[in-house]
């Protein structure tokens, strides 16, 4: 015998294993092999006996067959750590890795999604339908609109200022002043997107990613600029509740929501505040084309959607 013990073969499948660190299940080594391709919430496999894991395994390689009929028909790029969702709409599949090699997940098992802006719902699915919230954030950005440009004005105001002193001074000032850029830190309306998927799944209870939101320029912070990245990144929020659904929930009604106490009111009243935030919406799309934030085909696009024709 040699300074190593030798390793009891592995648990699943009889092989060998290798290596100094191997995995264990129930305190029996399992090989790379086995073990390898396995996609389970965070430490779940601490929690399983040799036949839980035994189970897994045969959950996994029957998952493995929808791979071979997974077509690809629509991706969306959350951008955080490479995380991709990719979904067949056909055959009403998902899988929340660009190689497929992830657990895929069949629209059955997915219980509901909310995806939000920090705290605030911008979309919530279930087999009820989806509720599109009205996000604040555009709001929020145009009003900050004065104080940014003041700031803005001001700073340009300094940097001209320095420039002409360096002039003067012949340069002299150059290492301590002659940079004219300090940042403007104007601070974000929201820090970030949030999705959260539930499943009705015998491994999977809930899934969450998050996606930056875009921040300000620091050097000529702009309320149009923001707004196109925002406008840029709320359309993959869109993309992606939209995916959802067709996969999750084919079929189910939309409703549009504003989130300030719409909850209370009457049906009938909610139809006519309904109609109304239908109204502003679509006037709110159409400034954002008349800014050039949007195209027109984007702006008749959601026209349509809005207005259900
Ligand atoms: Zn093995």
């Amino acid at each position: 015998m040699g300074l190593f013990t030798r390793k009891d073969p592995c648990a699943i499948c009889g092989g060998k294993v290798k290596g100094l660190l191997s995995w264990k299940i129930d305190g029996q080594y399992v090989c790379d092999d086995c073990y390898g391709t396995v996609d389970l919430p965070n430490n779940a496999t601490n929690y399983m006996t040799i036949e839980d894991f035994r189970g897994y395994i045969a959950f996994r390689d029957e998952n493995k067959q929808l791979k071979e009929q997974f077509q690809i028909t629509q991706e969306v790029d959350f951008g955080w750590f490479d995380t991709k969702f990719m979904f067949d709409t056909t055959n009403r599949l998902l899988c929340m890795d660009k190689n497929l090699s992830k657990t895929i997940f069949e629209g059955k098992h997915i219980a509901s999604f909310v995806i939000k802006e920090d705290s605030s719902p911008l979309f919530e699915g279930s087999a009820s339908g989806l509720r599109r919230y009205i996000s604040s954030v555009p709001d929020r950005v145009m009003a900050l609109a004065p104080q940014i440009n003041q700031i803005v004005m001001q700073e340009q105001m300094q940097r001209d200022t320095e420039r002409l002193l360096d002039r003067l001074d012949d340069g002299k000032l150059n290492n301590s002043t002659g940079t004219y850029t300090r940042n403007i830190n104007i601070p974000k309306p929201f820090q970030q997107f949030y999705v959260e998927l539930r499943f009705n799944h015998p491994y999977w209870d809930i899934f969450t990613a998050d996606m930056d939101a875009p921040s300000f320029n620091t050097n000529t912070p702009d309320v149009n600029d923001y707004l196109h990245d925002y406008n840029q990144s709320s359309m993959i929020m869109e993309q992606l509740a939209e995916a959802l659904m067709e996969i999750a929930f084919p079929g189910a009604p939309e409703q549009v929501v504003n989130p300030v106490g719409s909850a209370a009111v009457s049906s009938e009243e909610s139809a006519s505040a309904a109609a109304v935030d239908t109204v502003t919406e679509i006037q709110r799309f159409k400034a954002l084309m008349d800014q050039g934030i949007i195209t027109e085909e984007e702006f008749t696009a959601k026209k349509r959607q809005l207005l259900g024709i």
